[in-house]
């Protein structure tokens, strides 16, 4: 069947009264498909309902708590309409002029007097799950021209992104678990019960894990936490924070010192096993058991299992990558998908063709550029940059330590690195002292009340999707593409166009430049490079011809049109009639199944050599800090590890009522053993102290975690003073980034460690 036939054109009415809407749910990587039903008011129309979309080709009708209060977000009194200018120490609204002007009259100054590095942008998580800001963003960074740009990636996957690019030729050239397809899952740090799956992007995780273990399969999760996702495993394995790392390279040893290593179709295609025996050889199970908390022969049969798997995978997620080890452990994840022969084959590791296209399917198959680090540091502290950013525990001292070169001024879009970085105090403390912060965001939270300007972006109904980003790491092709359901309020523009109008005040074009000037730009130099391409489909042709073919699209939708027809399944200008294109996307609001997985081995690698690098050197020299680690040494009585949970989304979701409503989950999850030796029992406060600060935290004390590690989650304390958020403010809970220590990350990646935070923990009446 060809991807047009697929494309069934439905009546989207199904009632005289009501209308029937799909969209993909762009609030986490399940990228879930919804039904929503709309209804006529006297102003237009309201949303009625919201459930999962049965005919989604991709979620099948799953849906989480979360997917049905797109509603609730978009009707939240709270969530910004117009832009607010603080006048007076008093937010204001203003219209967009005025909010551009403000911007031009205040923050083009500091650029002229301190340069452009004077300002820093900080992109928050909800950036990677935003079709708009995902294309207009990097015009904003190329507006502003400024070296100091951080992001939520560290503190979070960005260890895996550089593993990934240094074995395989691109940040996200992820190889991915074939969960639908394996007999044997390894999985560390990861628990898709709360999370819905991160760098694997699949609608119902739990289903798949229930059938994977109903059809006689492995599920091992290892963790120092037994939650849901360990409460569903065929084996839970309660490591110590922060030792993944040390178990991998164990499980390496056991596997190339017995003879089981079997790198099957990928052999001829790796370079580096004989320097990974050598590296893996000191790091025997009796060697890891202190550091791991494991028993040496536990470890043995766990590598044993995983090597007789007829088909197994392994994968790491964020406990793996918020620890000192997190580059590491990411990598050494891929290297036992390598040797157990399961890299690339069904029910192993494998690799999506995204049919937007992506850096494993564009350009020459097996050519591939060095990969770029630690191209320069931070100013105070020499952090490395990775990916064009710096590390986010690298922020606070770079705006309050003086100096040449001190930031004076912030941009955020969509973050709230107060509450999801680490040392927040010393942060809030920072970007309150700055001469001037734009913000980008709906709320006014606990990062952007320090805002001289919130510009407020349409709601999540109000906005086209495409998921760019995790379509190149779900486990099945497919493509989908969202409308948006409701229209713009009177006098708000698209988001595209505040980006580009933001790009084009920084650059000095004024405020009534007109944003399409960007929106050429972009589509124009796109374009080029793809005519220039000798593997593109449009190689050698007219880029006028290419651009007015896009006609009279603009905007995302301009773009995305021209990424599928450029695709792996596009139709390519005419190349071929029944490929992908925006609008048989439209034509088919459940999406188009692409199909499974499929085996891409060599063509997928984008290595400078064409070759797995199994040994990159960066990562081999590491290995020493790895062994100095290997005694397993504490001078500290507990570790704080995080948590998620299924009704939360980082910070930014509390302000739904039926999301926060019922117990409080904002606890301090301990052993009943450690509570025990402490005084302390279920409901009491304790107080908890690290190097950099004390939060009081009411007990839950559960056998589901590993004696002498603590938990709390992250993405609470929404009771500071100007936070307009009602309903979070009512469930404010504690911030667990006060504890988290700026001092802690991986030095390979300079990702936060946010896993295994040395804490000391005691009751609240005694202290
Ligand atoms: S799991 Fe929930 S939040 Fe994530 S995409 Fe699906 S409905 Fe949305």
């Amino acid at each position: 069947m060809t991807i047009a036939e697929q494309a069934p054109i439905e009546a989207a009415s199904t009632e005289l009264d009501t209308r029937l809407a799909y969209r993909t749910c762009p609030l986490c990587e399940a990228s879930c498909g919804l039904e929503i039903t709309l209804r006529p008011t006297p102003d237009g129309e309201q949303v009625a309902r919201i459930r999962g979309d049965r005919d989604d080709v991709f979620s099948h009708g799953y849906i989480c708590p979360k997917g049905s209060t797109l509603k609730q977000l978009h009707e939240d009194p709270d969530r910004l309409r117009r832009p607010l200018v603080k006048r007076d120490g008093a937010f204001v609204e203003v219209s967009w002029d005025e909010a551009f002007a403000e911007i031009e009259r205040r923050l083009l100054p500091i650029l002229e007097r301190d340069g452009r590095n004077a300002c820093a942008v900080y992109l928050g998580n909800p950036n990677a799950h935003n079709l708009a800001s995902l294309l207009y963003n990097r015009a904003l960074l190329r507006g502003l021209g400024s070296t100091n740009v951080f992001s939520a990636s560290t503190v979070d996957q960005r260890p895996k992104e550089i593993s990934s690019a240094l074995m395989f030729g691109g940040g996200l050239n992820v190889p991915l678990p074939d969960v639908d397809r394996t007999d044997h899952l390894l999985m560390l740090g990861a628990n898709p019960f709360a999370s819905n799956g991160s760098l694997a992007t699949a609608a119902d995780w739990p289903g798949r894990l229930e059938r994977l273990v109903e059809r006689g399969g492995s599920l091992v999760v290892v963790d120092p936490r037994r939650l849901r996702t360990a409460e569903a495993a065929t084996e839970w394995v309660p490591i110590r924070p922060g030792a993944d790392a040390h178990l991998l390279m164990a499980m390496v040893q056991v596997i190339t010192s017995e003879s089981l290593a079997d790198l099957g179709a990928c052999a001829e295609l790796v370079t580096g096993v004989d320097e990974v025996v050598a590296l893996a050889a000191p790091f025997t199970p009796e060697a890891v058991a202190e550091v791991t908390g494991l028993d040496a022969a536990e470890i043995r049969r766990l590598a044993r299992e995983l090597a007789a798997a007829p088909t197994a995978c392994v994968y790491g997620r964020i406990g793996t990558t918020t620890t000192e080890f997190g580059t590491l452990a990411s990598w050494l994840v891929d290297v036992l998908n390598v040797i157990t022969g399961n890299l690339d084959r069904p029910g192993g590791a494998m690799f999506t063709t995204a049919a937007a296209g992506a850096s494993n399917t564009r350009g020459t198959p097996r050519v591939g550029r060095p990969v770029k680090l630690h191209r320069r540091s931070s100013r105070v502290s020499q952090l490395p940059e990775t990916f064009g950013e710096l590390p986010a525990v690298a922020m606070a001292e770079e705006m309050d330590t003086p100096g040449e070169g001190q930031i004076r001024a912030l941009i955020t879009v969509a973050g709230n690195p107060v509450l999801s970085t680490p040392n927040s105090a010393r942060l809030d403390a920072a970007i309150a002292g700055l001469e001037f912060v734009v913000a980008l965001d709906i709320y006014v939270n606990e990062t952007t009340r320090h805002a001289d300007v919130i510009l407020p972006p349409p709601s999540a109904l109000q906005k086209s999707h495409y998921d760019i980003v995790f379509m190149q790491l779900a486990l099945h092709d497919a493509a989908n593409y969202s409308e948006p359901v409701l229209p713009l309020d009177p006098d708000q523009p698209t988001e595209w166009e505040v980006l580009a109008r933001l790009a084009l005040v920084l650059q000095g074009a004024g405020v009534t430049a007109d944003p399409a000037i960007v929106d050429d730009l972009m589509i124009t130099s796109m374009v080029q490079g793809s005519v220039a391409d000798d593997t593109s489909p449009i190689h050698g042709r007219d880029v006028d011809e290419i651009v007015e073919a896009l006609d009279p699209r603009r905007g995302p939708e301009r773009i995305v049109d021209f990424l599928l027809r450029t695709g792996p399944y596009g139709e390519g200008f005419g190349a071929d009639p029944d490929g992908l294109t925006l609008d048989v996307l439209l034509a088919s609001p459940h999406g188009v199944d692409l199909g499974a997985l499929k085996p891409r081995l060599p063509d997928v690698l984008r290595t400078p050599d064409g070759m797995i690098a199994l040994a990159p050197d960066l990562l081999v020299a590491d290995v020493a800090r790895l062994r100095d680690a290997l005694d397993g040494r504490r001078d500290h009585p507990f570790v704080l590890v995080g948590r998620r949970d299924l009704r939360s989304n980082n910070s930014w979701m509390h302000n739904v009522e039926v999301l926060v409503k019922g117990k409080s989950r904002c606890t301090l999850q301990l052993h009943p053993d450690d509570a025990a030796s402490l005084g302390l029992a279920d409901g009491d406060d304790a107080i908890v102290r690290s190097r950099v600060g004390e939060v009081r935290v009411p007990v839950e004390v559960t056998d589901a975690i590993r004696p002498g590690v603590v938990s709390i989650p992250h993405g609470w304390g929404h009771d500071l003073d100007g936070v307009r958020l009602s309903v979070a403010r009512r469930h404010a809970g504690v911030n667990s980034n006060l504890l988290a220590d700026e001092t802690l990350f991986d030095p390979i990646s300079g990702n936060a460690v946010l896993n295994g935070i040395p804490v000391e923990v005691l009751a609240a009446s005694a202290g």
